[in-house]
């Protein structure tokens, strides 16, 4: 079975490789592989308040361009203490056009005020992934996977990106950034998501559908 992933990402398409490897018969494709060139509406797949259905939403766009079985991810961090935000708004969530890891830098800034004076005990929030599996009209297939934990008031490590400098985890004893790539995979929000993906494709794959 083909399968394609919607992502031009290569480090994200290695890592979501290394998960399904256990499904059998599974070809996978990035959207370059597949030879979807990229477009500017690309950018706006994502406009719902809910991951799955932004997951959805950007896995039904390349479904439609390719009529390949599309997998699409939608990730994000939501903090108790802010009502659930950045959430589904965490790529852009410090007002400003910055970018890369300037925009990480500026996201962090605003997450940390937003935060100060909220006692430790207030801090506790999760990474959230939900992806979607489309392969026709129907309705989207979705599984969600979370990681939860606790937003530090200052920055700490160098690993991971976004948020993970100040997104500890009380089972490690240190921040996402302070942790190797596969103990970041073995406990991550997407990690664990793309995990219920590879046991939910095994079940199926050998049956001639999807799921
Ligand atoms: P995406 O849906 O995977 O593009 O993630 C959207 C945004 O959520 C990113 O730009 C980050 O700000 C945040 N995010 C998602 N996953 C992670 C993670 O594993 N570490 C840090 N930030 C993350």
């Amino acid at each position: 079975m083909k399968l394609l992933v919607a992502t031009r990402s290569r480090h994200k398409l290695d890592e979501i490789r290394e998960i399904l490897a256990v499904v059998p018969d599974l070809e996978l494709l990035g959207l370059d592989d597949a030879g979807v060139e990229p477009r500017p509406e690309e950018e706006d797949l994502e406009p719902y308040e809910t991951f799955e259905e932004n997951a959805e939403s950007k896995a039904r766009y390349f479904f439609g361009r390719t009529g390949l079985t599309t997998v699409a991810d939608d990730s994000g961090l939501e903090v108790d203490a802010l009502d659930g935000r950045p959430g589904v708004r965490s790529k852009r969530f410090a007002p400003g056009p910055a970018e890369g890891l300037q925009r990480d830098r500026a996201n962090n800034r605003h997450l940390v005020e937003l935060l100060s004076g909220v006692p430790a005990d207030e801090r506790t929030g999760r990474y959230v992934c939900a992806i979607a599996l489309v392969d026709g009209p129907g309705p989207a297939w979705t599984v969600r996977g979370t990681s939860p934990g606790r937003l530090l008031d200052k920055e700490r490590g160098q690993g991971g990106f976004g948020y993970d400098p100040l997104f500890f985890l009380p089972e490690l004893d240190r921040t996402f950034a302070e942790v190797s790539a596969a103990e970041k995979h073995a406990l991550s929000h997407r990690g664990r998501a793309f995990r219920l993906l590879a046991e939910r494709l095994a079940e199926t794959v050998g049956r001639g559908t999807t799921p």
